[in-house]
C-alpha cells in the first residue's frame, strides 16, 4: 500500500488561492532570489517556500509564500523534485558567484 499523497490545505485553483496570491504580488512586486543578488526583477510567481518538505500544513499563511520571477520559481521547483540544493546562477562584477553555497563564498 502506497502513502497516501499529501494534499494543499488551499487548493492552487481556489478563490482563497488567488486572493492569497494576489496579496502577495501587491505586498511584494519584485522577486526574493533576484533581490537577494541585487537584480530588480518583477515578480510573476508566488512560490510555497517550504515545498520541498511536501509539509502542507502552513501552505495558507503568508509567511510561508514568497515572491519570485518564473525563472527563479522553476529553479527552485526542479530543484526540489530531484532532491537537489537550490543554487543561484551568476556571478557579481568581480566574477564571485552569486550562490551562498558556492566554494568560492565560504569562509577560509
Ligand atoms: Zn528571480
Amino acid at each position: 500500500m502506497q502513502p497516501k499523497k499529501k494534499r494543499r490545505n488551499v487548493p492552487l485553483n481556489s478563490a482563497a488561492w488567488l486572493k492569497l496570491r494576489a496579496q502577495v504580488l501587491a505586498e511584494e512586486p519584485l522577486c526574493r532570489t533576484c533581490m537577494a543578488s541585487g537584480i530588480v526583477t518583477p515578480a510573476t510567481d508566488v512560490d510555497h517556500i517550504h515545498n520541498g518538505t511536501g509539509d502542507f500544513t502552513d501552505d495558507n499563511r503568508r509567511e510561508a509564500l514568497q515572491p519570485l520571477c518564473a525563472s527563479c520559481h522553476s529553479r527552485k521547483t526542479r530543484a526540489e523534485m530531484n532532491g537537489e540544493a537550490v543554487t543561484v546562477p551568476g556571478c557579481d562584477v568581480n566574477g564571485i558567484p552569486l550562490d551562498p553555497s558556492h566554494p568560492w563564498r565560504q569562509p577560509t
